[in-house]
């Protein structure tokens, strides 16, 4: 009997979850765990393995062990040996702490449910979180805490825009996102930066979309140095609304100017293995006033994001002079400096300029669009694993179930893929 209680339990909780996108992001992803402790922080958990079997309740406050040992994972206090548990917090706002043991780890905390799964000797750990609390956590993650208001709303539209243009990057790992700048930093909770929620509410299902309506790559880095790349001097890809422009806002900011010295014999030997030659020590002065794409010695030339990563650069943003045996570099901006210059918007949000305004000045010919109005591609609807998050499906069966048509077999197909887990009749 409380066993069905429990089932029902579940049910509802999965129930519910329909009314919330879910996001699922790998946690620790940088890190190969092989061991951790998990902590009932607010609200206990339920653990559940084999998709139905409930294993363990850990109270609020008491913690499992988690050990791979290989193939399995093994969990404390004789609960057993299983190739995956979950861990469903008894009310949507619960919270736990993971902390890895092996290698050892600071404990974070993160809101709502958990998978923990045995891969390759390492313990995969699945966070399953309402999409807001997610962009909250990465907005915090990326931007801190103290921009203005109308910086997180900038924040807010790049990361929902780069989660919905990515929900498949780790598809084969079986979540949405990783949790590290491979993707889109995220923390958990840490300090419930209140702002941030806020702005992820105040813009709800906003996207920058393409012309073609698309979402688009929201790329942004720390200071541009007062002028942004192109895309194709960065990476491959030529994209129309990823063009250089000017920014008059990033100057005087904790990122904008750097120096670095490089012995120029370093200098002179990278040069040269790159078939790049001085005749004198003058040829390796080089003026970058406005970006360019390459630094060149005659008619030899060599792309400055190369030379930024074997120098490791703050930036490719640079200009050379050679002084006595040294080369000295003058330096603009940190990072690679595509698409929204962070620290050039929030002095524009600071100045009362809106995230509208902010987003179309980085990002040319773009619009803002609501979920609702985008177009996705027939690859993103039909995705092989569309039983983890798919936001177009999942989007679709919350209008279904909003037009109170849930007994319908179209909507118990939709709800069955949505599930987090699936359940015999008891
Ligand atoms: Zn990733
Ligand atoms: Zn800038």
């Amino acid at each position: 009997m409380k066993r069905c209680l429990f089932l029902i339990l579940l049910l509802l909780l999965g129930a519910s979850s329909l009314w919330a996108q879910k996001v699922c992001v790998g946690l620790f992803f940088d890190l190969p765990v092989k061991a951790l402790t998990f902590t009932a922080v607010k609200t206990d958990y339920t653990i559940v393995a084999q998709d139905t079997l409930i294993v363990a309740i850990v109270s609020k406050g008491e913690s499992l062990q988690i050990v791979s040992n290989g193939a399995a994972l093994h969990v404390s206090g004789g609960v057993g040996n299983y190739k995956e548990i979950q861990a469903f917090a008894s009310n949507l706002t619960g919270a736990f702490s993971v902390r890895p043991t092996r290698p050892a780890a600071e404990a974070r905390a993160y809101a709502q449910n958990v998978v923990f799964r045995a891969k390759k000797g390492n313990i995969f750990i699945i966070n399953k979180v309402d999409e807001d609390f997610y962009l909250s956590g990465v907005c915090e993650a990326e931007a801190g805490c103290t921009a203005p208001p109308d910086y997180f709303k900038v924040q807010s539209i790049m990361s929902r825009t780069y989660l919905y243009a990515h929900f498949d990057r780790h598809a084969g790992d079986g979540f949405n996102l990783c949790d590290g700048v491979h993707c889109q930093a995220y923390k958990g909770l840490q300090t419930r930066c209140t702002r941030a929620q806020r702005a992820v509410a105040a813009t709800d299902g906003v996207l920058v979309a393409d012309k073609d309506k698309m979402p688009i790559a929201p790329t942004y880095s720390a200071n541009c140095g007062g002028q942004t790349c192109n895309s194709e001097d960065v990476w491959k890809n030529k994209l129309p609304y990823l063009r250089s422009t000017k920014d008059n806002y990033c100057f005087h900011q904790h990122g904008s100017n750097w120096t670095k010295r490089i012995p120029l014999a370093a200098w002179r030997s990278y040069m040269n293995s790159n078939g790049l030659y001085a005749r004198s020590n003058s040829d390796f002065n080089f003026d970058q006033s406005s970006r360019k794409r390459y630094y060149t010695i005659g008619k030899n030339k060599i792309q400055l994001t190369k030379i930024r990563q074997q120098f490791g650069l703050r930036s490719a943003f640079f200009s050379v002079r050679v002084e006595g045996n040294n080369v000295v570099l003058t330096g603009r901006g940190y990072g690679h400096g595509v698409g929204v210059c962070q620290e050039g918007a929030m002095q524009m949000a600071e100045r009362g300029i809106s995230f509208k305004k902010i987003l179309q000045y980085y990002y040319k010919n773009t619009t803002l669009l609501d979920f609702d109005d985008l177009q996705p591609s027939q690859e993103m609807l039909v995705n092989e694993h569309s039983n983890i998050f798919n936001p177009w499906i999942n989007r679709l069966s919350l209008a279904i179930s909003d037009s109170t048509l849930l007994s319908s077999e179209m909507d118990s197909l939709y709800i069955e893929a949505l599930l987090p887990l699936t359940f015999p009749t008891p």
